[in-house]
């Protein structure tokens, strides 16, 4: 079975659509990124590395975490190299905890967060994130935990709600994790994308929760090189040497060359790329949610990452994936079902997730489709 993510990419090939569905950046390759790939293919780099990914790779994520996360890495002891962020969580899963395990994550979420759970036999517990600001309820929380519960996941920036998490909601989230003797499991794949002026906080930089952190993150989005599965999880050094006999047994190694470029890529380019970055995906992100709004699908509009849940109750349907269908059959543009991001279905019903990662011109010409069609849904 198939996440209803790829899924949606799927049926939107079929009619060849314009794909707002799966988080798919088909943004061009950056030439430092090519060029280290072509080094690396020169040089013969085809073999398997360490365990862990190479030196070189280790070296240059401990200094952007300095640089850009704000914390200490000791590249040696306290990074695994994994395939891509989805590989790094599931090493650490598989390493950390137990069958039986309860893990609080927040709702809407990730669907592979939950399935990593649940394929590992550990048990996802969900806690309520409220629109419009994606709030949670601490005292939810504390009713939800039991003596079984072993982490809190967090993803900041958030997919698919764009929540970026605060300073001060970390710091109470890392007291309510030190209280419960909780791991903090936090995925940053989005790190570099937020908006408005809004700070990317990575829990692992609070020092209080610095011991008990497993800061999960990859290139992916930010090089936009989703194929290439270059992720990394961060831990401290025991738990890192148990995250690195998972990762071993189950990849052996990330691809060799493609660490290699990446290290070269991270080394090569300063903050003005990923400045630029974030500038595009803002315009994007306002060009879109600006559209969203005047056809009536009311977006929710993140604060960071690069989608944007819509309320599309006004499309007729029993349920997300029927709007999602239609809006797909009347418009030829495909989104993901909200429901794929909940376990209450009811509240995912009546959203979709539009994914705003493409060129310009293809937001662009999505937003003249949704504008000329609107009088279909109003
Ligand atoms: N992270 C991306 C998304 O949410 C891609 C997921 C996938 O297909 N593995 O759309």
């Amino acid at each position: 079975m198939q996440s209803e993510i790829r899924n949606m990419s799927i049926e939107c090939d079929k009619v060849g659509g314009i794909n707002l569905s799966q988080g798919v950046c088909d943004l061009p390759l950056t030439d430092v990124l090519r060029q280290g790939l072509n080094e690396a293919l020169d040089a013969g780099y085809n073999h398997y590395t360490r365990y862990d990914g190479i030196d070189e790779l280790r070296q240059q994520l401990a200094n952007k975490t300095k640089h850009f996360n704000g914390f200490k890495v000791d590249p040696k002891t306290e990074i695994c190299v994994s395939a891509g962020a989805t590989g790094a969580l599931y090493c650490a899963c598989y390493a950390l905890f137990q069958p039986g395990d309860e893990i609080l994550m927040f709702e809407p979420y990730y669907g592979y967060h939950e399935h990593t759970f649940i394929s590992l036999d550990l048990v996802p517990v969900y806690a309520k994130l409220t629109p419009p600001n994606w709030d949670y309820n601490l005292d939810e929380l504390e009713q939800l935990v039991t003596e079984k519960t072993r982490a809190i996941m967090i993803n900041t920036p958030s997919n698919p709600c764009g929540k970026v998490y605060s300073e001060k909601e970390l710091d109470e989230l890392a007291d309510f994790a030190i209280k419960h003797d909780l791991i903090v499991l936090t995925d940053e794949i989005y790190e570099y994308i937020t908006y408005d002026g809004r700070q990317h906080i990575s829990p692992g930089s609070l020092d209080k929760i610095k011991d008990r952190t497993i800061t999960i993150s990859g290139y992916s989005k930010t090089f936009s090189i989703t194929g290439w599965r270059i992720g990394y999880s961060i831990a401290p050094a025991q738990m890192n040497e148990w995250i690195g006999a998972a990762n071993d047994l189950l990849y052996v190694c990330a691809p060799a060359p493609l660490q290699y470029a990446v290290a070269k890529a991270i080394e090569g380019l300063d903050d003005s790329f990923y400045d630029k970055m974030r500038y595009d995906y803002k315009h994007k992100r306002d060009m879109l949610c600006q559209t969203l709004k005047d056809v009536g699908l009311t977006p929710y509009v993140p604060q960071g990452a690069y989608y944007v849940l819509a309320d599309v109750s006004c499309i007729s349907g029993n349920n997300s994936k029927e709007r999602a269908m239609w809006l797909l059959e009347k418009t030829g543009i495909g989104v993901v079902p909200g429901e794929a991001f909940y376990k209450n279905a009811e509240e995912g019903k009546k959203m979709v997730r539009f994914c705003f990662a493409k060129d310009a011109d293809v937001i662009e010409q999505a937003c003249q489709i949704l504008l000329k069609n609107q009088n279909k849904w109003r």
